[in-house]
């Protein structure tokens, strides 16, 4: 069934590349009715405005968005994330809009017989239990990280989420704050993701994205950052930080941009600044190894960029 067949008091469930939806399917923790989202020309491709900005049609494809050169050359910092998520064949079906909306990837909350607060139930149980991929920053009383490594990144270039029925969300908007522990995002019951634009890049900026990973657990990262900054005569005149694998949301790093806003862009510095990345981290007793590995990889990300 496509949208347009639905009315809008129907319940259910948007499919698009199904990567995630078919494993929440098979296993009975999707059961509702499903609407397949098609490939409008308006929701799929890249279109670049005359100032240099972009919109990304929720229906591209990860691929898509990792292999574009001009893409590559304006956003390196979204390039590299959609290089690094995932695999080869997930990131030939995923879409944006899927990897923005998909669901919590806790493994309480993918097994139909355990209730959770993302599917109503009174609490949550990873708190209590084996939470060792699970949040750093304890923000609400849900303690998964959100799984969308896109997230991440457009919260590091400021970018802006339009819907069918709303236009211009923050990825703050649109994932909310964390503190809501029964949905992994703000998005209305049948809200539709159309497109997400990027305001035109800063001049002379360059982007990294980084991911730390178990080589047991080799699919959704522990720690992922992207860092955008402008070095100018040596001194950051911009930097910007976010990161993903740490909280219910992405988050922007404050404490450890404020830290190199007009300093030298010295070793000494970037070193300072990655131990302000753990500012306001509340670990959970198995989660307290993540703040070091975002550190280490804030410091490689900014030093990298500094080069
Ligand atoms: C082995 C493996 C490793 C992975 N590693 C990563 C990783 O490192 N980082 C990462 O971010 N992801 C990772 N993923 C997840 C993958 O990126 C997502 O499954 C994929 O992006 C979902 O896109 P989709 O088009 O298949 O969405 P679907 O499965 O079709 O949908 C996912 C959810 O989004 C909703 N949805 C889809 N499109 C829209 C829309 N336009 N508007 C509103 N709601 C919508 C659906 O209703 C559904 O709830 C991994 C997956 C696998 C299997």
């Amino acid at each position: 069934m496509t949208a347009s067949a639905m009315t809008s008091t129907q319940p259910g469930e948007f499919r698009a590349a199904g990567t995630d939806l078919s494993e929440r399917r098979r296993s009975g923790v999707s059961t509702g009715p499903l609407i397949d989202i098609a490939a409008a020309p308006d929701m799929i491709g890249m279109h670049w405005g005359a100032d240099g900005s972009v919109r990304l049609g929720a229906f591209t494809t990860i691929a898509a968005i990792a292999a574009d050169a001009r893409l590559a050359a304006a956003y390196p910092g979204i390039a590299a994330s959609a290089q690094g998520l995932a695999t080869p064949q997930v990131r030939h079906l995923a879409t944006l809009g899927g990897n923005l909306a998909q669901r919590s990837r806790c493994w309480y909350f993918r097994n139909p017989h355990i209730a959770c607060l993302r599917k109503g139930g009174p609490d949550c149980p990873a708190r209590s239990g084996n939470h060792l991929y699970h949040v750093a920053f304890d923000l609400g009383p849900c303690v998964a990280p959100h799984p969308s490594t896109m997230a991440a990144a457009l919260l590091a270039y400021d970018a802006k989420v339009m819907t069918d029925q709303r236009s211009s969300l923050t990825i703050g908007e649109l994932l909310g704050d964390g503190r809501n522990g029964g949905s992994d995002n703000a998005l209305l019951p049948d809200e539709m993701i159309k497109s997400v634009e990027l305001p035109s890049p800063l001049q002379a900026e360059r982007a990294l994205y980084k991911r730390a990973i178990s080589r047991t657990h080799a699919e959704w990262p522990l720690v992922e950052a992207c860092a955008r900054a402008v070095v100018k005569d040596g001194t950051f005149q911009f930097v910007r930080l976010a990161a993903g694998g740490i909280a219910p949301v992405p988050l922007r790093l404050a404490a450890a941009e404020a830290a190199l806003q007009g300093k030298d862009a010295n070793a000494a510095n970037i070193a300072s600044a990655a131990e302000q990345a753990t500012a306001g981290a509340k670990p959970l007793p198995m989660t307290g190894y993540k703040l070091d590995l975002l550190k280490g990889v804030v410091r490689d990300l900014l030093e990298e960029i500094a080069e």
